[in-house]
């Protein structure tokens, strides 16, 4: 069973162990063009259309303690989000595929955020012809990344119902491709510090729950889980609490939530790769489940942190201790 003491204490010591190490890619390294960098000597084409324009893609898969995590699932939305986009991998998925896992094996980092970043390139859409543009990849290693820190996991984090902001609607940019435009995240983010809430969820403007700042909301009310069909990313880890939810016959519903499920719920937790199961035990300032995490809430957990070990998920990365002088434990 995975715990979360266990779960977190053996990540501490991977930590501990990571900190100490020589390799000169173990605070993260990039993939630019073809060439490797040590993360803090990586830089971006100014004339780059992603940064001009914010016009690109992304995913994020995750490596926890050496076993990349459902990297096909990410692969096969990323993909999806460049067709949706007009974006072209500029890669084979296989090479990508493969270079992920180099990069990973470089760095000796054990729990990892991965980035994945497609952009329209140096060419912007106005005046040019399509088969003039070429999308530019670009991929980030990085030290495990937390949405939610392990500390605010043990006793779960504070959330508001934004007011001052609603979500982007789906037919002014379509949610089910991940993306940067983050201009309604970040006014909840802004919000949220605000009202002294650590997290902001954004309604659709018709008081129904979407998600928030990169991350899926599920609500669990009289034993079934609730989560948004729509005005949505379709999340990976959302995917993986449906598969442990239905492994412990927990009925889960992917509708339209209304705002007010929230305020009359049991329990609410977020979800994101750069965090996993996240709970949620205040909102809008008043407590929920009387301030402690749920009993769903932790059998997610537990399963969630369970799978990443599931051969089934996921896969064991060889790390290449060349690079690393610190050898004994990476
Ligand atoms: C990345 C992201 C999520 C979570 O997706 P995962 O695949 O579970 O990591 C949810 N919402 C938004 C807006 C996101 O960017």
């Amino acid at each position: 069973m995975a715990t979360m003491e266990k779960v977190f204490a053996n990540y501490t010591e991977r930590r501990q162990i990571l900190e100490s190490s020589t390799n000169p890619f173990s605070k993260g390294l990039a993939w630019i063009s073809g060439t490797l960098f040590p993360i803090s000597e990586a830089n971006i084409p100014i004339l780059d259309q992603g940064f001009l324009r914010g016009d690109l893609t992304y995913d994020v898969p995750g490596v926890w303690d050496g076993r990349f995590f459902r990297l096909d699932s990410h692969l096969t939305r990323l993909e999806a989000s460049c067709q949706k986009m007009r974006l072209q991998l500029p890669i084979p998925r296989g090479k990508l595929k493969q270079t992920l896992i180099s990069m990973v094996s470089k760095s000796g980092i054990r729990d990892v955020f991965v980035e994945i970043i497609v952009t329209r390139g140096l060419k912007g859409v106005r005046g040019t012809k399509p088969e003039e543009l070429v999308s530019n990849l670009y991929i980030l290693i990085l030290p495990f990344i937390w949405a939610m820190e392990p500390v605010m996991q043990r006793t779960g984090g504070s959330a508001i119902i934004a007011r001052t902001v609603r979500r982007i609607p789906p037919d002014c940019f379509d949610p089910t491709v991940k993306n940067l435009q983050w201009g309604d995240f970040t006014r909840g983010m802004h919000e949220a510090r605000d009202r002294s809430a650590d997290y902001p969820f954004l309604t659709d403007g018709d008081a129904n729950l979407t998600e928030g700042s990169g991350f899926n909301i599920v609500i669990v009310k009289d034993g079934v889980m609730y989560t948004p069909e729509r005005g949505v990313l379709e999340g990976v880890t959302r995917q993986s609490v449906f598969d442990v939810a239905k492994k412990n016959g927990v009925e889960v519903r992917c509708e339209h939530i209304p705002v007010e499920l929230a305020y009359q719920c049991d329990e609410i937790f977020m979800c994101t790769t750069a965090g996993g199961i996240m709970p949620i035990t205040v909102l809008d300032g008043e407590p929920v489940n009387g301030g402690k995490i749920g009993l769903i809430t932790k059998m997610i957990w537990d399963g969630y942190w369970a799978m990443h070990y599931d051969p089934a998920y996921s896969f064991e990365v060889e790390y290449d201790d060349s690079c690393s002088k610190a050898k004994a434990r990476l």
